[in-house]
């Protein structure tokens, strides 16, 4: 496994990180003892970096994750969750120090640590964009001068979000997903202002939420149906060649040099150690350039998230 530094931070995050959502059965029901052991599988071959929220499974994740990490040694893992989101409406959103305060403590008891590495506004898209510069991140920078956390920053799926927060605000790392993968690779456009900044880039979602497997993404993926089907293509494309589609995305994913950590999801040992070895294994350039113009033909590879306001534009 390689390490990356995490912008100007000294994290060295593993650059496949674990993204701890399906412990929440978000994509479908998962076993408990299968998740948990999937995370010890992710810490036994070198994977250091960990991501959680509170809203996913809408806290079952983080007390899974919680159960997991029990007994395992405190400098084994580097761990971020996140504040802000519990639901998927609009109103289940709370950005005020007040609510990420309790939040924090809430976390850090289901997760049975006393400190968190990182800590992440959740999906920033989807509230007031001025509240957060003047109000939650300036919370943040009060928690990590108080030492409750060692480093903050923000996740969500617009670009523009991002350029809007950085451009205004001093914050050590994004969160991004579903903008740097086989089907969409426009988080590049953020990289020289990031790079300037000294932001460090985590990106999330290697498969699109599940689009690039053979399974599919979940019923509540936000994709049009027009990306589902060039995805389908490329699945088809790529079996035609005897390759796993995953195996392409996840290789595609990881190898941008800016990028410190590619976190992706699953609660299945085996799926994970795939998707490790498949990381060390050269990827088939001339492949990835063919399944590239199956998503050129697809207009709609962004789709709408949070409000109007935050969005990318046009759709
Ligand atoms: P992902 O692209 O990692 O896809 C997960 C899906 O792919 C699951 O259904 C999983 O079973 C499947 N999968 C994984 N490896 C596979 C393999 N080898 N073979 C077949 N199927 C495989 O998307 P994700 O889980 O949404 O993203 C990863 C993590 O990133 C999340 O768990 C979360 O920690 C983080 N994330 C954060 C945000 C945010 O903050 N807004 C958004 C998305 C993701």
């Amino acid at each position: 496994m390689q390490y990356k530094q995490l912008g100007t931070t000294d994290l060295h995050l593993s650059v496949l990180g674990y993204g701890a959502s399906p412990l929440g059965s978000v994509f479908k029901d998962i076993e408990e003892s299968i998740g948990i052991r999937t995370v010890h599988t992710a810490l036994d071959q070198g994977i250091n970096y960990i991501d959680c929220s509170p809203y996913y499974g809408l806290t079952k994740a983080e007390a899974v994750l919680g159960k997991a990490l029990k007994g395992v040694s405190r400098d084994k893992y580097i761990l971020s969750t996140k504040a802000g989101r519990y639901g998927p409406d609009f109103s289940d959103f709370d950005m005020s120090p007040t609510r990420i305060q309790r939040s924090l403590e809430e976390s850090l008891q289901r997760l049975g640590v006393d400190e968190l590495d990182i800590f992440l506004l959740h999906d920033i898209e989807f509230v007031d964009l001025e509240q957060v510069i003047h109000e939650s991140l300036p919370y943040l920078e009060r928690l990590k001068q108080e030492g409750k956390i060692r480093y903050f920053g923000v996740t969500g799926y617009p670009l523009e979000s991002f350029k809007r927060i950085v451009e205004q605000c001093d914050i050590d790392c994004i969160l991004s997903y579903c903008r740097y993968a086989l089907h969409d690779d426009s988080l590049t456009q953020l990289l020289p202002l990031l790079g300037e900044k000294g932001v460090g880039i985590i990106n999330a979602s290697p498969t699109a939420m599940g689009l690039l497997t053979k399974r599919g993404g979940p019923d509540w993926h936000p994709a049009s149906p027009e990306l589902i089907a060039c995805c389908n293509a490329a699945e088809a494309l790529c079996a035609r060649e005897g390759v796993d589609i995953t195996q392409l995305a996840m290789q595609f994913a990881v190898q941008h040099p800016s990028i410190s950590s590619t976190l992706v999801g699953t609660a299945n040992p085996t799926n994970l150690l795939n998707n490790i070895n498949w990381i060390n294994e050269p990827i088939n350039d001339n492949l990835v350039q063919s399944i590239r113009l199956v998503f050129e033909g697809c207009l709609q590879t962004v789709w709408a998230s949070g409000k109007v306001e935050n969005q990318d534009k046009p759709f």
